[in-house]
């Protein structure tokens, strides 16, 4: 959970700097732009942000259901 949270958080933080520099964020030459790459990855490795959504799911509902 705190895997999927603080990727998800880190990307969306670097994508608004980017928003708030417009295309000079976008460029290659920007700081931003490396940001922004360096943050995306949490959310594809080490459990992408769809894998860990399921694999919180199926934890819930077999504590549900062991309950
Ligand atoms: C820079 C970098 C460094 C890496 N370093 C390592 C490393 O050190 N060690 C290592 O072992 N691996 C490493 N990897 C691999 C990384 O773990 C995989 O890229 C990651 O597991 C995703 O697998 P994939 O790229 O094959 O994407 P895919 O599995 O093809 O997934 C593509 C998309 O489909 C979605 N998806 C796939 N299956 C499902 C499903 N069943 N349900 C819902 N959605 C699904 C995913 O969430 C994703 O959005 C690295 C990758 C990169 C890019």
């Amino acid at each position: 959970m705190a895997k999927l949270y603080s990727s998800e958080t880190a990307e969306y933080i670097a994508s608004k700097g980017i928003e708030i520099l417009g295309g000079e964020g976008y460029m290659k030459t920007s700081l931003l732009e490396k940001m922004y790459r360096d943050a995306k990855i949490g959310t594809i490795y080490e459990g992408t942000s769809n894998i860990l959504l399921k694999t919180i799911a199926k934890l819930i509902l077999k504590t549900k259901i062991s309950d």
